[in-house]
């Protein structure tokens, strides 16, 4: 029987999950699936193979409380014939605070301190413990392990991290922690096999999903990010909507009156690509709108990346390379031009074939900066650190192995 690592990636209305077979060489997905919709009244359950073909689905209505939903899910993993052991788990966590730049086993204190960081992220912390404390309660004996998006940007240094606010407020703890961390760490460590050199050089990333962040580098180490305190500063995303100036949060408090729970709503889940287009955050329906406000959104996303992107080459005094990755930037060649036709001044010159058909490489042989699109993997950085963290018997794997396996 093969043994297995299972990953959980789990947020306020969804939890998806990977188990990723050991194997000689590199980590396979075995099996996968997500919960979508919790909260909603339309709670969804889907289960595919590793060739992505569906192999359960389920409509999920006698169950609403999170920590119930979550057993029901590791029921059918358990139950579910993959022919795999699973002996250890991973968990995406969205804040590591000061105290973690690495992946940690989990204990009852790091547990309990999870929990104290929960005022720093009160929309994601805990939705992210609370799987960690239902396998700790059904699985005691299974090792589990807590990967941060914010331990790959703990290499900033302190003026990178810091904001123009009284020292007091800084010292505890209202500081630039930034997000996105385990796509970013992917990333940094899978282009010194895409392309040695440029590795080595300055590189910006755009992780652009739903929810959307830059992160510049310098030898494959995080610099600066647009992500902040919270994950709402920076460009533009689906719902949220980045970097605006913080008066507008006062005006709606002092003169609009609006509750702190009606502004963070705004914030969260209103603006964005929603809330300028008044048609959604999914940027495929926006593309292919004829509607000028769905545009507006398109052009106002991409202007607001391409004047990050200016900050944070400034930030590393110049720019090698360009990757683009997450939904949208791994497949919108729209979005992409729009960017690099904003960045033609400072050396982006697109090969426009080439961005069509999304491939690595997207700039000319000749342009001076090379922009390049390579998917992320969140879950497998994840299984890597917990094979790291982990004494599994049997595990020999090595982080270079696998990367240099992916960079073929
Ligand atoms: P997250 O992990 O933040 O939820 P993803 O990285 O999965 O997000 O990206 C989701 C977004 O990617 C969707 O909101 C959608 O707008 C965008 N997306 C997915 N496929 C395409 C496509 N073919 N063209 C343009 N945008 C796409």
């Amino acid at each position: 029987m093969t043994n297995a690592i299972l990953v959980f990636n789990s947020g306020s209305s969804s939890v998806k999950f990977s188990v990723f077979g050991i194997g000689e060489n590199s980590l396979d997905v075995i099996i996968k699936g997500q919960i979508d919709g919790i909260g909603t009244g339309h709670t969804k359950f889907i289960g595919k193979d590793a060739d992505n073909n569906k192999v359960a689905e389920e409509e999920i209505t006698h169950l609403k409380e999170f920590s119930l939903l979550f057993a029901h899910l590791l029921e059918w993993i358990e139950s579910h014939d993959s022919g795999a052991k699973i002996v250890a788990a991973g968990h995406r966590v969205v804040h590591g605070g000061k105290e973690f730049s690495k992946p940690v086993l989990i204990t009852p204190e790091i547990i309990e301190q999870l929990e104290g960081l929960t005022p720093l992220a009160p929309l994601h912390q805990p939705y992210n413990v609370e799987p960690i404390k239902v396998i700790e309660q059904l699985y005691p004996h299974l090792p589990q392990v807590a990967c941060f998006d914010t331990a790959f940007h703990r290499t900033q240094d302190k003026l990178s991290e810091t904001y123009p606010i009284a020292r007091e407020l800084t010292e505890e703890g209202i500081i630039r922690y930034g997000f996105h961390g385990l796509s970013y760490e992917y990333i940094a460590n899978l282009l010194p096999y895409i392309a040695p050199q440029k590795a080595k050089g300055r590189t910006v990333i755009g992780h652009l999903g739903n929810g959307a962040s830059m992160c510049a580098m310098k030898d494959c180490k995080s610099v600066a990010t647009t992500m902040g305190f919270t994950a709402l500063e920076g460009v533009m995303m689906g719902t949220r909507c980045g970097t605006i100036d913080p008066g507008i949060i006062l005006y709606l408090l002092e003169v609009k009156k609006m509750s702190v729970a009606e502004v963070s709503h705004a914030l969260y889940y209103d603006s964005g690509l929603k809330g300028v287009s008044g048609i959604g955050n999914d940027m495929r329906d926006l593309t292919e709108s004829d509607d000028p406000h769905a545009k507006e959104a398109v052009d106002l996303f991409a202007y607001r990346i391409a004047r990050e992107l200016g900050s944070l080459t400034q930030a590393i005094e110049g720019l090698d390379t360009l990757i683009f990755t997450a939904g949208i930037g791994e497949r919108s060649p729209e979005i992409r031009e729009a960017v690099c036709s904003r960045s033609s001044w400072m050396g982006v010159d697109l090969d426009d074939e080439a961005n069509n058909n999304n491939e690595l490489f997207i700039t000319t042989p000749e342009s001076p900066i090379a922009v390049a699109v390579i998917p992320t993997n969140e879950e497998l950085m994840i299984a890597i650190h917990v094979g790291e963290v982990v004494d599994i018997e049997g595990y020999h794997l090595s982080k270079d192995a696998i990367f240099a396996e992916i960079g073929k």
